[in-house]
């Protein structure tokens, strides 16, 4: 299968669709977007302030982004620590590296106390380095990392890392426990019903078409409220005013069929580690709940006048890349078969110049 949004929707079933906007409507916060970020932001402004009446206006569904198409990893990335820190300090870039670390295990936190089945499992991140010069970036990269207090960080040598994963050629690696495997559909679903029963009103398939101060306006009606929260990330070109705001970046994944016993003996990963490795160009994978490879990476050539894609579809030779870098990682699983193949859009910088840093921190190949 190729699109039907990710396979992640195939797996779990594609929700109910909420109500759309019926008329003009008030509201203390108006958030533009169910994703991720409109969502958990949603989440806590009801436990900071209860009170507050929000609102959140989604163009499809929640989760139809790339919260709903993402390769799962949860982790402690920062984007733009570098640049954080020449403006505002290494202690404050080293503050921030903490938060994040600790948003990892908040995450699961809330999940657990709310009762949302995300599929998660807590096993960190493992980079791998298959080549010397990808050794050398990796050795950079640990001592980069261990600079902004990631003290339980370790490195490992090529048979340490082939305790943990049998990459072919692996020379090294980097593991940090600060990560996580996710469902991303089972946790943005599940995000979605917990602000709704925090009182939080959510109208879907309302497209908003301009946000101007104090007011999201869409075909049904205008939203008024003192706040309004564009939370719509690589869509944002999509908005009145807001064409050349974010670079939509499409990035594309696939999965194979469930491995049986023997292929995961052939591979180990016990650990279940969110997986990455050194290349420029670099991949990250997952092994799923239901015991697949879930392996993206590399990106997709970018898609001429900002335009976003709807379906998720990838193209046939992007497939075939992401294919190739799996069976480079692990060559005894060269026959088996790619069930889904999708994509989706990030917003990034225009200006974006591709650092290490961010280019991890964005998921991007
Ligand atoms: C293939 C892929 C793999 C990735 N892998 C990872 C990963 O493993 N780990 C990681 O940390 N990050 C990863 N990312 C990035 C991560 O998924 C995103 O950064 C994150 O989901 C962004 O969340 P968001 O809520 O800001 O945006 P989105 O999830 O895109 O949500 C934006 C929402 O706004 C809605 N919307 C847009 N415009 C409007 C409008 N005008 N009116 C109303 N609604 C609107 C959209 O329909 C959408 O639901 C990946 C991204 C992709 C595409």
């Amino acid at each position: 299968m190729n699109g039907g949004i990710s396979f992640w929707y195939a797996d779990d079933g594609l929700p109910a669709v909420r109500e759309p906007l019926s008329g003009d409507a008030a509201a203390d916060v108006v958030i533009v977007g169910g994703g991720y970020t409109g969502l958990w932001t949603a989440y806590y402004l009801k436990k900071a302030a209860p009170f507050l009446q929000v609102t959140v206006l989604e163009q499809q569904f929640c989760g139809y982004g790339a919260s709903g198409r993402n390769g799962g990893w949860l982790y402690n990335g920062v984007a733009g620590r570098d640049r954080y820190a020449r403006l505002h300090g290494h202690e404050a870039a080293v503050r921030l590296q903490k938060a994040m670390n600790d948003t990892v295990d908040e995450v699961v936190r809330v999940a657990g106390e709310e009762g949302i089945d995300a599929g998660i499992h807590k096993g960190g991140v493992l980079e791998v380095a298959t080549t010397p010069a990808q050794l050398a970036r990796l050795k950079d990269f640990h001592a980069h990392e261990l600079s902004y207090g990631e003290k339980d960080r370790e490195l490992y040598d090529a048979r340490e890392t082939a305790e943990r994963i049998r990459v072919a050629g692996a020379v090294g690696s980097s593991w940090t426990p600060h990560g996580a495997r996710v469902h991303p559909v089972k946790l943005v679903k599940g995000l979605a019903a917990v602000v709704e029963a925090l009182g939080v009103v959510i109208h879907e398939r309302t497209p908003v078409t301009e946000i101007r101060p104090k007011h999201a306006v869409t075909p049904y009606g205008t939203v008024r409220a003192p706040y309004v929260l564009r939370c719509t990330e690589g869509f944002t070109a999509n908005l009145k005013g807001q064409r050349r705001t974010w670079l939509p970046m499409n990035s594309s994944m696939v999965v194979t069929e469930p491995l049986s016993e023997e292929q995961w003996e052939s591979v180990g990963w016990a650990g279940r580690e969110a997986l990455g490795d050194m290349a420029h160009a670099y991949m990250y994978a997952q092994r799923t709940e239901d015991g697949r490879i879930a392996l993206g990476g590399r990106g997709v050539p970018y898609r001429f006048g900002s335009r976003t894609d709807s379906d998720g579809r990838t193209q046939d030779a992007t497939v075939e890349a992401l294919r190739e870098i799996l069976v480079r990682f692990f060559p005894s699983l060269a026959g088996v078969r790619v069930e889904h193949a999708w994509s989706g859009v990030l917003g990034v910088p225009r200006d974006w110049c591709a650092t290490v840093t961010l280019d991890r921190a964005t998921g991007l190949g």
